[in-house]
């Protein structure tokens, strides 16, 4: 037997990544299934896009740079966020990364020593609570209320607080829930948070998708600047999953510490995915308002195809590209008594992928992904319908 560390044994395999692993299986075996079950954008990234990527390899643009990127790239990222949340971050506060999750990634190792708690309002994705605890900290869920739209407000944050609280990761939209957070909340967050000396975490992966309204910024607050770290991440806004292209906002210090420790893992990012990267952020964002346009279109074809399903209650996703149903009401009905049995049956029975609520911290409800297209959105929900009709 190996004896592996006791650091990677505080940890879990990602269990969106599990359940990828499973559908991929099934698919192999030639089983046509409704995948709802990856949050990755069904759309193909941006011609101009790859286009940037091409060029740059044709150019020779293949070889190492400084490990937080290149000039251009950082230059691009913060004129970017400046332009669309007002926010002053000079390119030196600037870092580019291997994705989003690397950002936190790093962010939370250069923060987070042994016993520090992070807070982390629930339901929340699933990679904060196994960051934090291969850091040494310890996650602190803040429960939300569903009848309340999953609201997150600076009392229930402050309720939390002790004297370990290092720092408080804030999602909007949400990931798993696409809730958004009043900008009265997060800006009031972001200012309690700069009051007690702790780092608001502002995880922004979906923040230009949100589908009422402008998107909106904790880092707006320029005031609380140094005790905010952005996550951005261009995966989700430029349908760039597979790029592995994301960013961290935060003032010198703290990225400065950051280029360190990626300087001993994986230092610069993908050369190629630099460029591309600067195509995205200085480009024509037309694309980014017709993939929004897009989401919300197949939003409101899944929420009109859940009202055909009795026992499925839904709050209304503002943003993002999830779905999280509440199945409750199945439960104790055809031997279901939880949403990792919903989720499970949908899978074995009518070839139906989506996510329990367990991991992300609530017990009632699945997580479907609706970044496909209209056809697999009606193929799902028809088996969803036979299914839960089946369990009564
Ligand atoms: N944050 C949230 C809430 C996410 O859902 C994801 C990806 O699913 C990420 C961050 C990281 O995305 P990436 O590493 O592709 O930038």
């Amino acid at each position: 037997a190996h004896t592996l560390s006791e650091r990677i044994n505080r940890i879990e395999v990602s269990a969106t990544m599990a359940i990828t692993a499973e559908a991929l299986r099934l698919k192999s075996q030639g089983i046509d299934l409704a995948d709802f079950g990856a949050g990755e954008p069904h759309f193909s990234t941006p011609e101009h896009i790859k286009q940037a990527a091409i060029q740059a390899i044709e150019k020779n643009y293949t070889r190492y740079t400084a490990v937080a990127g290149i000039p251009e790239i950082r230059r691009a990222i913060v004129d970017r966020h400046a332009a669309d949340f007002g926010t002053n971050y000079a390119p030196e506060e600037c870092s580019f990364t291997t994705g989003g999750k690397l950002a936190l990634f790093n962010a939370i190792e250069v923060l987070i020593d042994h016993g520090d708690e992070v807070i982390v309002p629930t339901p929340a994705w699933v990679s904060y609570k196994d960051i934090i605890q291969f850091a040494g900290g310890v996650p602190v869920f803040v429960e939300t209320s569903e009848v309340e739209n999953f609201r997150v407000t600076a009392a229930m944050i402050e309720a939390a607080i002790t004297p370990k609280t290092r720092a408080i990761i804030l999602n909007s939209p949400s990931n798993p829930s696409g809730a958004i957070m009043a900008k009265d909340d997060l800006y009031s967050i972001v200012r309690l948070a700069h009051e007690r000396g702790i780092y608001a975490l502002l995880d922004e992966c979906y923040v230009y998708l949100c589908f009422d309204g402008e998107p909106v910024s904790g880092a707006s607050v320029t005031e609380c600047k140094e005790h905010i770290v952005v996550l951005g991440s261009l995966s989700k806004t430029y349908a760039m999953t597979g790029w592995r292209a994301g960013f961290a906002l935060a003032p010198k210090p703290i990225i400065a510490a950051i280029n360190k420790l990626q300087s001993q893992s994986t230092s610069n990012t993908n050369t190629m995915v630099q460029h591309a990267s600067i195509a995205a952020l200085s480009g024509s964002q037309q694309c980014v308002a017709d993939m929004r346009a897009g989401y919300i279109e197949i939003r409101d074809r899944v929420l009109e195809g859940f009202q055909s399903i009795p026992g499925l209650t839904c709050t209304v996703p503002q943003g993002a590209f999830y779905v999280y149903p509440n199945v409750s009401a199945f439960f104790g009905k055809g031997g279901v008594n939880s949403a990792s049995d919903v989720a499970a049956r949908l899978l074995s029975e009518a070839h139906v992928v989506c996510v329990p609520g367990e991991p992300f911290g609530t017990a009632d409800h699945i997580r479907l992904s609706y970044a496909v297209s209209s056809s697999v959105v009606d193929k799902g929900l028809e088996r969803m319908r036979t299914f839960f009709a089946s369990l009564t």
